[in-house]
């Protein structure tokens, strides 16, 4: 039954609309948002233009549901508001080349357990200024294309796509199983300007290809942090390692890894991988090493 109202109807969904078409427009976006990201304790708000001149960026504000009580980040119980916080705004999978970010003023809660915290929000973490299923949406992207393609075609920077990958890349460490591993490659990047690389290890098995873990710098440490990851029964089963002629990546596959046949082909990873990654600055050959 549609219920008639001088300023508007309701629809099907629930939703009230408006007669002007310019909130009508503003009530469909909200509805989209509910059906792609509902929250139960909070609400959207209606979208509105961050700057209505150059109309490149939504804003979609975020509000706590009436009476719904802010959850402890520490211990996920809910307690009282102790107080609110600046307003802060989170980058959204963007609309039709349109940038969209949720505003929210974060609270504190009073918890009985842990004082007083910042409250959890479902649609991010209180140190990322993605929200998660923009960082899900850029590290799937970054399987298809290079993470500077990635940060490219979504007008975003090339830090966020990394950002993303590393995000992807430890909830996979967390969540799936690192059994099975025989082939690893490892390669490195350089990033930003200067001297500024990360090293990327990837499982190369014939039917299983991923990114395996991301590490800060490529010195001989940084790689044996990914060993000890690794721990000593699996690093024990690795038959194959790809890597380039990298001093520090050799002297620790030497060591930990003696039984592996190690394979100097880095643009074999290179090529089977699609996810390594060009990024701002220059991949720097092998060749000017020397
Ligand atoms: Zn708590």
């Amino acid at each position: 039954m549609e219920v008639v109202h001088p300023a508007g109807h309701f629809g099907k969904d629930g939703f009230f609309y408006k007669s002007s078409s310019r909130s009508h427009r503003g009530m469909q976006l909200k509805t989209i948002l509910n059906y792609v990201e509902r929250h139960k304790s909070f609400v959207y708000g209606t979208p509105r233009w961050f700057d209505p001149k150059t109309q490149t960026t939504i804003d979609v504000p975020i509000e706590p549901r009436a009476n719904s009580k802010p959850i402890c980040s520490k211990c996920s119980r809910p307690g009282s508001c102790y107080d609110h916080l600046q307003q802060r705004r989170f980058e959204f999978v963007p609309l039709w080349g349109i940038a969209v970010y949720f505003v929210y003023t974060m609270r504190r809660v009073d918890c009985e357990t842990c004082g007083v915290k910042v409250e959890r929000i479902p649609w991010g973490d209180g140190k990322n200024s993605l929200t998660t299923t923009y960082r899900w949406f850029l590290a799937n992207w970054a399987k298809q294309l290079s993470w500077k393609g990635v940060a490219d075609s979504f007008g975003t920077t090339w830090q966020n796509v990394f950002r993303s990958v590393k995000h992807a890349v430890s909830w996979g460490l967390e969540h799936r199983d690192l059994e099975g591993i025989e082939s690893i490659g490892v390669d490195e990047v350089q990033w930003q300007l200067g001297h500024k690389y990360l090293t990327l290890v990837y499982q190369i098995d014939a039917g299983r290809k991923r990114l395996l873990w991301i590490g800060q710098n490529r010195t001989a440490k940084t790689f044996l942090r990914f060993f000890r990851m690794l721990g000593k029964e699996r690093i024990s089963r690795l038959k194959f390692i790809c890597s380039d002629m990298w001093k520090a990546y050799l002297k620790v596959i030497a060591k930990k890894a003696p039984q592996a046949i190690h394979v100097l082909d880095r643009f074999h990873i290179m090529q089977k991988m699609p996810l390594v990654e060009e990024n701002g600055g220059n991949r720097q050959s092998p060749r000017r090493r020397g």
